[in-house]
Parts: structure tokens; sequence; C-alpha cells
């Protein structure tokens, strides 16, 4: 008998691209103030709470059966939200959802990308596009940006021109740089992946409810290779419950079915996501708090000196650190200081999340007192 004790993951025949790399990794400290994954800082209200114990109530009474697989209801309540607040009529037919956006954005890889195929964004962007392209075996192309992390609109289209990729990822507002893309900049890429390929442009849209801007639903009129994605995890204070969604012809959405597993959307997630659906009022009542709390952290740590990325999210990209890994001893330094925020490798920069004025607070101090360190 061989000895097992010492198998590692590349003993075992995984696929070639998936050898030495590493799964997504935020750390999950337990740290007294924690601002690293952009979740909302406010536990979910307690009349939600008891709405949401009803309805998985009611839901478990038909556990023995599986879930709506096409998920209609909750389809319609959230076209009901899109249509209400991103100035764009939208019905059950244009809405997709899945376990989480990563999930739509896995459906929508598996559906567009795949071996063969291509994807690109322009990073520093949200790192889970060029890992779920990985996953999927769709080929990870990296694309450019400005020195002040806006998209470099020229060399983009270029490298559209070039790579003719299948899917193009962008991020607005983006993560982790915090600041929104032009509508215009939006328009000219789908307009250069058109003329590429065709290909599918897929508009992040995360943290649209934190944003200074108007979102881009109203721009799939007349644009059947455009998709836009949400999340319940960041503006309604859901990270937990796994929800995120898309918007776009009802084509697309006919096309990810191809891929999705049967019964994806489990009866109890249906059942937390549409309670939490009834509270919209409420939950996103605290965008407004949060936002001006991003607003204060963005002149607070100007005010230390401090060179911050404008934000339109609820989080603040920070710098500069000097050297190689000073971007690195300085999250080390706010960490040991009780705050947890992210380091995402953009060389010489951090990324906060804006939480309570409590959190925000202590995170204020960590870094003033880093600031009064380096100048003693
Ligand atoms: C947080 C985040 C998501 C959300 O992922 P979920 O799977 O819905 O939690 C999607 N896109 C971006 C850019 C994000 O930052």
């Amino acid at each position: 008998m061989t000895d097992v004790t010492d198998v590692k993951i590349d003993d075992l025949p995984v696929r070639d691209e998936l050898r030495g790399k590493s799964p997504y990794g935020a750390p999950q400290l337990d740290v007294p103030v924690r601002l690293n994954t952009n979740e909302n800082p406010y536990p979910l209200p307690e009349p939600l709470v008891e709405r949401i114990a009803e309805r998985v109530r009611e839901a478990a009474r038909d556990l023995n059966r599986y879930p709506d697989r096409d998920a209609v209801e909750l389809r319609t309540k959230l076209a009901e939200y899109l249509t209400k607040t991103g100035g764009h009529p939208v019905s059950t037919e244009n809405v997709w959802a899945a376990n989480g956006s990563n999930e739509v954005i896995q459906q929508l890889l598996q559906t567009f990308g795949g071996p063969g195929r291509t994807a690109i964004g322009f990073e520093p962007s949200y790192s889970m596009h060029g890992l779920i392209a990985r996953g999927t075996g769709t080929g990870w192309i990296s694309g450019p940006r400005n020195d002040d992390f806006t998209i470099d609109l020229a060399a983009a289209e270029k490298a559209i021109a070039e790579h003719r990729p299948d899917v193009v990822f962008i991020t607005t507002p983006n993560n982790p740089t915090g600041n929104a893309v032009p509508r215009e900049t939006v328009l000219a890429l789908y307009e250069a992946a058109q003329a590429a390929k065709p290909s599918m442009v897929v508009v992040d849209e995360a943290y649209i409810e934190f944003s200074h801007g108007a979102s881009l639903l109203p721009l799939l009129t007349g644009r059947p290779n455009l998709v836009v994605s949400r999340t319940m995890s960041k503006a309604f204070g859901a990270a937990g419950l796994r929800l995120g969604y898309l918007a776009a012809h009802p084509a697309v959405v006919d096309a990810v079915q191809l891929v999705r597993l049967p019964y994806h959307l489990s009866a109890v997630t249906q059942a937390t996501a549409l309670a939490a659906l009834e509270h919209t009022d409420t939950l996103l009542g605290y965008v407004e708090q949060l936002k001006a709390e991003r607003d204060r952290l963005v002149a607070e740590l100007r005010g230390l000196g401090y060179e911050v990325t404008e934000s339109d999210a609820n989080f603040v990209q920070f710098g500069r650190f000097d050297g190689a890994d000073g971007a690195h001893k300085a999250w080390r330094a706010i960490l040991d200081r009780g705050v947890l925020v992210r380091d995402n490798g953009v060389p010489g920069w951090l990324r906060v999340t804006a939480g309570t004025p409590a959190e925000n607070d202590a995170f204020l101090d960590a870094v003033r007192e880093l600031k009064k360190e380096r100048q003693a």
C-alpha cells in the first residue's frame, strides 16, 4: 500500500490550468473591525428577520418537492425592483437569478466562454472574473488601465480588436478601485466588441446602488449582446443569502438555461430573497448612510495626506505605500490595531469598506497613528 498522507493537489490528475494556482481567499479573520469584503455592516432589521422566518417556514412545508426551477416569482420581483430603480422597464423574461452574481458570471462564461474561447477584463478589477474564466476553461486576457485606474479607451479598443474576446467584462463602479466607468466608454467598448467578434459584454453593477451616477440598464435597449449583472450581497446587506441576478435580452436568459444545473436555486433561498425584496425601502435606507460614510472616509483620508481614488462604491482605495511590500506592511500595521482592510495586490494601494460610523472611526484612528509613526 502506498502512503497517501502526503498527497497534495498537484499529485492528483487535476486540469493543467489549475496546477500551482491559489483559490479566492479574502482572509476571514476574527478581529473587532472587519472592513475587507465590502459587506454592508448593518444586520438585517428585526421585522425582516421575522418575515424571512415566516416565508422559510412556508417553504419548508414543500421541501419534499424540488423548487420552482425557473424562479418565476423571484425574477418577477427582481424585475420590479430594477424597473423602479434602474430607469428602464425590465420584465421577468429579462431577468435570471442564481446563487450570487459569481454563479451568474459562471453561467455566462459556461454559455459564452469555455475551451478555445477568451474573456477580457480591465485590471485591476474584480479578481473573480479571471478566476471563473479559469474554472470554466476560458482563456483570460488582462486588459489595461491608466495610472489613475480609469479605462484607457484607445488601449482597450486596441486590445479588443487584437484578441477578439468572446466575453468582455466591465465593472462599474469598479472593484477594488471604486471608480465608475463613464457611459460613453461602455458604449464604445460594446461597439468595439461587436466589430471584433461579435461578443458578449457583461457590465458588473455589483455596487451601482452606491454610485453617484445612474445604472446602465437603459443601454440594454437594442443591444442583445449586453448583460447587466447585479447582486443582493452589497447594497441589500444580504451577502450570506447568496443571490445574484442579471438583466438582458430574453434570448440571453434562454441561453444560460442551457448550462444551469436543474433546481440550482433552493426553495429556501428563493423564499429568503423574496422576503428581503418586500423590504427594499428599509434595506436601501442604509445605502444613503453608507454613501455619506464613504464620502467621509474619502475626505478624512485626503485630509491625512493619503491619495484616494474617486469612489462610487461602498469602499475606498487609498495609498500610496512605497516599496515592493509597502501596502502589505501597512495592511499588517492596521490589522495590528484591530482593523481588517483589504490588500488586493494592487501595488501601493489598500482598500477599506465603509462600515458603521464607529468602525470607520476605528479605521481612521489606525491610519492616523500609522501616518504619525512614519513621520516620526
Ligand atoms: C462582491 C462582488 C460581486 C458579488 O458577488 P456575489 O457572488 O453576488 O456575492 C460581484 N461583482 C463584483 C465586482 C463584486 O465586487
